[in-house]
């Protein structure tokens, strides 16, 4: 067997499959090493199972709304078993998919868990491959904190393994994450807790969004918990979970703890002294916009780098870098700026470009911000007066716009379309050329004064 290929990638998810199959349709001999379920975080206990529980809450939601809409529906229930049989279901169908798709374009699979032996050798289950290029893609993982009874709670990987609904749960954490889980797990039944260390939620979004969803998840019956530091966890006789904070509260009966306080990177068990690339002080690999790392023939890509931590960032620039290694593009890099993203929270919030505030920080006096804040027509019927809320940053004389933030009912399939005008650097002036589709939400952004 030849061990020697042009590319490795180490880690089979978003970034590692994608570098290779780029690579190895550019001709290139490539192996994968994936230590566990082919797909990685976003496959398997990210963005994929995330995404099918936040159609589940949506439907309990629009279930909620449907007699307003006329329709009396008789009693309801709702078969959390069912749903993550589903679930699991079609994340096992992608899985053997990759297998089959691994295997038709020609990539070899390696499995097992990938060290460095030096800059051009790994070893995977005991046998050593060497490449011309290695690309370390391994991902991250939840945190959990080094708090007394941390161990009682269960993180974001824990809650796609829960075979019921909990009664009632506490999610402690601020980011998207932690909004998402609770916002989920709210729709479809759960008594939810959130406890935030500091004020906010989503801190570095822009704060009309965050203010927005603090009055919808305050709306839904979350309880919103600021400036609560956990500082202990106990099992209560009744086998309830106890919290105790800093601040002294102390908080009973929960079935679970949901710890969503951020991720790290898999980098510990790679033996990286052994080719010598560096890490930063979390453990992050630095690189420059070439995906290289300070050695010559190694790179990183996605979420080990700890930048833009989303399943398509690591997708592209997987396939830029195996543009610019195999496919001649010489400077063919991932550019970072205007990243939308999607933060599935209950209703979902669309973001673009930049926050009002860090763009008064860069360009003072010359931004101008647009907003306007409605009920949208769907909720004109319904008991329940959901907002929508839209923000356009723009900046300088020609009003270029260098952000866009929507929340709202629909939020999540709009910003797609605006993430392109806003790349290709359109103006107010061009969004107010752009005739508006009637009626929707997203017409606003394209009429406001
Ligand atoms: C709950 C949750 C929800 C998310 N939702 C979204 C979303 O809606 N949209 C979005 O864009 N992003 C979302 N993300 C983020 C997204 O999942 C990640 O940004 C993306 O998966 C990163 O891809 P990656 O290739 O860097 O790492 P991963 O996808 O994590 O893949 C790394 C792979 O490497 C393997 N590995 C690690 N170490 C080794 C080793 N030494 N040897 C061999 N294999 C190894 C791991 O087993 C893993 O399979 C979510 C994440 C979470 C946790």
């Amino acid at each position: 067997m030849n061990r020697h290929y042009d590319l490795i990638a180490i880690g089979g998810g978003s970034g590692g499959l994608s570098v290779a199959e780029r690579a190895a349709r550019y001709g290139a001999k490539t192996a994968v090493v994936e230590r566990g379920r082919l797909g990685g975080t976003c496959v398997n206990v990210g963005c994929v199972p995330k995404k099918v529980m936040w159609f589940g809450a949506s439907i309990a939601h629009t279930l909620h709304d449907a007699a307003s809409y006329g329709f009396h529906i008789g009693e309801q229930s709702f078969d959390w078993a069912r749903l993550k049989t589903a679930r699991d279901d079609y994340v096992h169908g992608i899985n053997d998919w990759y297998h089959t798709y691994l295997a038709d374009s020609d990539i070899a699979e390696l499995t097992g868990e990938a060290r460095f032996v030096d800059a051009r050798t790994i070893e995977v289950a005991g046998e050593q491959y060497t490449a011309d290029h290695i690309v370390i893609a391994p991902g991250g993982a939840p945190m959990v904190p080094d708090t007394e009874g941390a161990e009682l709670g269960i993180t974001s990987d824990g809650f796609f393994e829960l075979e019921q609904l909990p009664r009632r749960v506490a999610v402690v954490g601020s980011g998207y994450i932690a909004v998402e889980l609770a916002g989920m797990l709210n729709a479809l039944g759960s008594d939810v807790t959130m406890l935030l260390r500091r004020e906010h939620l989503l801190r570095t979004f822009d704060a009309m969004l965050r203010e927005n969803l603090t009055e919808e998840m305050f709306g839904d019956g979350i309880d919103i918990l600021a400036r609560t530091q956990v500082r202990r966890v106990s099992r209560e006789d009744n086998g309830s979970l106890c919290i105790e904070s800093e601040n002294g509260q102390r908080l009973e009966g929960f079935d679970e703890l949901i710890w969503a306080i951020g991720r790290y990177p898999l980098t510990a068990n790679l033996n990286l002294p052994a080719c010598g690339v560096g890490t930063d002080e979390h453990g992050y690999i630095p690189t420059d916009k070439f995906q290289q790392t300070n050695v010559e023939g190694i790179y990183a890509i996605g979420d080990v780098t700890g930048r833009a931590q989303l399943t398509p960032i690591a997708i592209a620039a997987g396939r830029r870098l195996s543009d610019r290694l195999f496919g001649g593009m010489e400077d063919r890099y991932l550019s970072y700026d205007n990243i939308a993203t999607v933060v599935f929270s209950h209703p979902p919030i669309g973001t673009v470009g930049l926050t009002e505030s860090v763009a008064r920080d860069r360009h003072g006096d010359s931004v101008k911000v647009y907003q306007t804040r409605f009920t949208a027509m769907y909720n004109a019927l319904t008991g329940r007066k959901q907002k929508t809320a839209m923000k356009l940053v723009t900046v300088g004389a020609q009003e270029k716009v260098v952000g866009c933030h929507v929340i709202g009912p629909g939020a999540d399939e709009m910003l797609q379309g605006f993430a392109v005008a806003i790349r290709m650097g359109a103006t107010k002036k061009d969004l107010d050329d752009t005739v508006a589709i009637h009626p929707t939400s997203s017409e606003e952004l394209v009429t406001m004064k």
